[in-house]
């Protein structure tokens, strides 16, 4: 099991569409063993199906509904119950591929949630995700923002258990909460340039860290696309902090992804 999981990825993104075929073959020369395709909106659910059977055992597609919506590439707004209607047939059609439900969560950026309604929409929208993927027994692959204790405590409170969280950006102590309930995080290349990261990292144990990219965002350079090749900035970085091998980063964050997405054993054998 030498290799990388990338647990969070949006490789349906425009940004790839010229060369996905050598982003992939470049991130499988940097040591990637498996991606994990989310979604941000039901109208790139299809893409993402097929990107998954384009690149079997490589591509694992997750489906959700992001907190914050696209009205125009100038426009954005928070989710709301609406934005579900389209999402949850294409869902229960492909229910049995995927490996999480996501990307979901909550967005409290000042920009996206201008009265408490808008943040309640939000928070109905994540109920009801996470409703689904209790019934489906799927993980779930969360976006968090400006709003990470209501987002681990509307987790706990729907008794959700399989969590990532993806570049969780609030305190250590409050990741730590997430610990508790036996969620992951995900650590993004953006970290080399993250102090906040760089202190999530030192506190949280190795046993809760996965690898993610979030690609084509959060890469090392700034306004420079991200590939998931760039897991191993992820990786080299963590083992800098924790002060242990690349190698064991690489073996405990694999065998952490396999644990939270039992789904990739199939693609990954030992
Ligand atoms: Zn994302």
């Amino acid at each position: 099991m030498h290799g990388y999981v990338d647990c969070h990825c949006h490789i349906s993104a425009g940004d790839f569409d010229k060369d996905v075929e050598e982003v992939i073959e470049n991130s499988k020369k940097a040591g990637l063993l498996a991606l994990l395709a989310v979604a941000e909106h039901s109208r790139e659910f299809e893409k993402i199906i097929e990107l998954s059977q384009r690149f079997p055992g490589f591509i694992f597609p997750c489906l959700g509904v992001h907190p914050v919506q696209e009205v125009s590439p100038e426009q954005q707004r928070g989710a709301c119950l609406q934005d579900l209607d389209a999402a949850l047939p294409i869902i229960e059609k492909y229910k049995d591929q995927l490996v999480a439900i996501g990307e979901v969560g909550l967005d409290f950026t000042p920009r996206y949630v201008r009265s408490d309604t808008d943040k309640e929409n939000q928070r109905l929208v994540l109920i009801r995700q996470a409703q689904i993927a209790k019934e489906l027994d799927l993980p779930l692959n969360v976006h968090s923002r400006s709003a990470g204790r209501p987002t681990i405590q509307l987790l706990k409170e729907q008794g959700v258990r399989k969590v990532l969280l993806h570049a969780f950006d609030g305190k250590p102590s409050v990741a730590m909460e997430g610990v508790k309930a036996g969620y992951f995080f995900s650590i993004p290349p953006s970290i080399i340039r993250s102090e906040q990261k760089q202190k999530l990292v030192k506190q949280l144990p190795l046993e809760n860290i996965c690898l993610e990219t979030d690609s084509p965002a959060l890469g090392p350079e700034k306004q420079v696309r991200n590939e998931p090749k760039n897991i191993c900035v992820s990786a080299e970085y963590i083992s800098k902090i924790k002060g242990v091998s690349l190698e064991k980063v690489m073996e405990v964050t694999t065998q952490n992804a396999l644990q939270l997405f039992p789904k990739l054993k199939a693609a990954i054998r030992p």
